[in-house]
């Protein structure tokens, strides 16, 4: 247990909503989009940056795309007909989540400059109390997280990294500032991110030493413009993109069969990917380093026309020899070698299976989440957690994607934190805390699945799979429309509730409390009229 966190009463605060959402991304953005079309507009979307968009605002490196079709990748509230590209480009859906934002009237609800440090349950008001970076303190009934799982870059404890007098940034942390041609350029990592990057800036560069650890499996990008005759018939029968949405969703979809079904069935996908190589790289050697050597699908399968050809190039080596340390102007093989670089950029990915720091989100009896978490992240239809009321985290545990689209489970989780407060209204119930023996049941059947899942059994280490406890935390063992059936109903037998009997003092409370005397209720109302449901 962490160290007592400070009376949440003490601190007055500057506002109150009814809804307090985190984060500007495709998730955040979601929920206060369906908050207003269901007639609430008590809630505030409170955003570090100062501008929307979250992972499509942050990731601005050259070459950046989506690796999901766009006809798919996009809400299904507000489909676009003017997408350039099957898969488009970072800056095409940063401008549309902005649109988005203005067609959908966010705008007034959008706090920028506001970063979360701190949301500590307090259980005596029942209210979030949110302290942001920027001294302001809130209050929110309804706490939602869109913080996504994908936000805090990962920086890999390489010894003598931080000695590096050349430029050094991460992948999320582009320095366009920084001009790479004619440089001796190290990029460690062969992910999603490096793949989409090292074909855009080799040509550049005097050389570009990439350091790969693991190959992933590559297969051929269906790639193509968009033309200007579909994008008419898009824009006047808008049923045309409909059916295209639903097409590519299908086809998506049948990749769970070898996913997480039937993991045999990835030899006929892993063909596929081995004649991609074969064709793109006729040297042998080179073939053999970039072949990986684990079921394709146990890491995130990635797509690209332009990833092999590149590195044929003469001004780009493939190093497989593990670095030592790096050194003021050179990174340092195991082997003893001394590879000069002025830049290092680092494809090393994020912290995916934990998503936030320790003492950011405090619930009941001052846990922290990382507590609650300490051998894995883990949440009730990867939505809630027991012993944090009122929290609903969007693109929380178990809810990502090796196949297709996460705005399909974004909308699914909306969904049901819609249904919820839909239900907790008319039940005239302030809180709820998912019980515990339900998401533990509700874990156990998703672990089981996940057992025998490629992401499992494929021979691969991942950050799919939490190292502590060897369970995978991030994905969801299933088909996506399983997973919108199972959050289509908000079930407040699944919950702990606390009567809606004292919401006018929390009200007041929550504007304005100064010390933890309540002359309503001395013993605290939340704490003795915890009600078995
Ligand atoms: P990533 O897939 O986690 O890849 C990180 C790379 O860095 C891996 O090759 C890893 O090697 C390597 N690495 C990490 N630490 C290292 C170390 N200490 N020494 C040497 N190599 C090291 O990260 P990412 O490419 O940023 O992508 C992360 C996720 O973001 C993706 O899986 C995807 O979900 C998302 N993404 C999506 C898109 C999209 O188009 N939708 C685009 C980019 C990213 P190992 O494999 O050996 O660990």
């Amino acid at each position: 247990m962490n160290a007592p966190a400070p009376s949440p009463a003490a601190t007055p605060v500057d506002a109150h909503c009814d809804v307090a959402i985190i984060g500007s991304g495709f998730a955040g953005l979601a929920m206060g989009i369906r908050l207003r079309q269901s007639g609430v507009e008590d809630f505030a979307i409170f955003e570090k940056a100062d501008a929307l968009g979250g992972t499509w605002r942050d990731n601005h490196y050259p070459g950046c795309a989506c690796d999901v079709q766009s006809h798919l990748y996009s809400f299904s509230f507000a489909p676009n007909p003017d997408w350039s590209r099957m898969f488009s480009p970072q800056p095409e859906i940063r401008a549309y989540l902005e649109r988005c934002a203005d067609r959908f009237g966010l705008r007034p609800h959008l706090r920028f400059g506001h970063e979360l440090r701190r949301a500590l349950w307090d259980e005596r008001a029942g209210v979030w109390r949110l302290d942001m970076a920027n001294g302001a303190r809130i209050s929110a009934r309804v706490l939602v997280s869109g913080m996504g799982g994908l936000s805090r870059a990962s920086i890999p404890d390489i010894p003598g990294l931080e000695t590096f007098a050349g430029t050094c940034f991460h992948s999320q942390q582009w320095r366009h500032d920084y001009p790479l041609a004619g440089k001796r350029v190290a990029v460690i990592g062969t992910g999603a991110s490096a793949i989409q990057f090292v074909p855009e800036i080799a040509p550049q560069v005097a050389t570009l030493d990439l350091y790969q650890r693991t190959p992933p499996w590559i297969m051929p990008k269906p790639d193509r413009a968009v033309s200007e005759r579909e994008r008419w018939l898009f824009r006047h029968l808008p049923f045309t993109q409909a059916l295209m949405r639903t097409g590519l969703y299908w086809a998506l979809e049948a990749r769970v069969l070898g996913f997480v079904l039937h993991p045999r069935l990835m030899k006929a996908v892993e063909r596929i990917a081995r004649r991609h190589l074969a064709r793109q790289v006729p040297d042998p050697a080179l073939r053999r380093t970039l072949t990986p050597n684990y079921t394709i699908g146990c890491k995130r399968v990635l797509i690209s026309n332009d990833y092999y050809p590149t590195l044929l190039r003469a001004n780009v080596d493939v190093v497989t020899t593990g670095i030592a340390r790096v050194e003021p102007d050179a990174i340092v093989l195991r082997d003893g070698t001394r590879r000069a670089a002025d830049c290092v950029i680092l494809g090393t990915g994020f912290h995916a299976t934990d998503p936030l720091p320790r003492g950011v989100v405090v619930g009941r009896d001052g846990r922290d989440l990382l507590d609650a978490w300490s051998d894995g992240a883990q949440a009730y239809l990867g939505t809630t957690v027991a012993g944090f009321p009122n929290l609903f985290l969007v693109v929380g545990p178990n809810t990502g994607l090796g196949h297709s689209s996460m705005v399909f489970m974004i909308e699914s989780q909306v969904t049901y934190i819609l249904d919820a407060l839909r239900n907790m209204k008319a039940r005239e119930v302030h809180a709820v805390d998912v019980r515990p023996e339900v998401q533990r049941a509700f874990n156990a059947r998703i672990q089981h699945k996940l057992g025998h899942a490629v992401w499992t059994a494929g021979g691969c280490a991942s950050w799919y799979i939490d190292p502590r406890s060897g369970r995978n935390t991030t994905l969801w063992p299933g088909f996506t429309f399983q997973f919108r059936r199972a959050t289509a109903t908000f079930r407040l037998d699944d919950y702990e509730t606390w009567p809606r009997r004292a919401a006018t003092r929390d009200a007041r409370d929550a504007r304005d409390v100064h010390d933890t005397s309540d002359p309503l209720d001395p013993h605290g109302a939340y704490n003795n009229e915890r009600r078995p449901a």
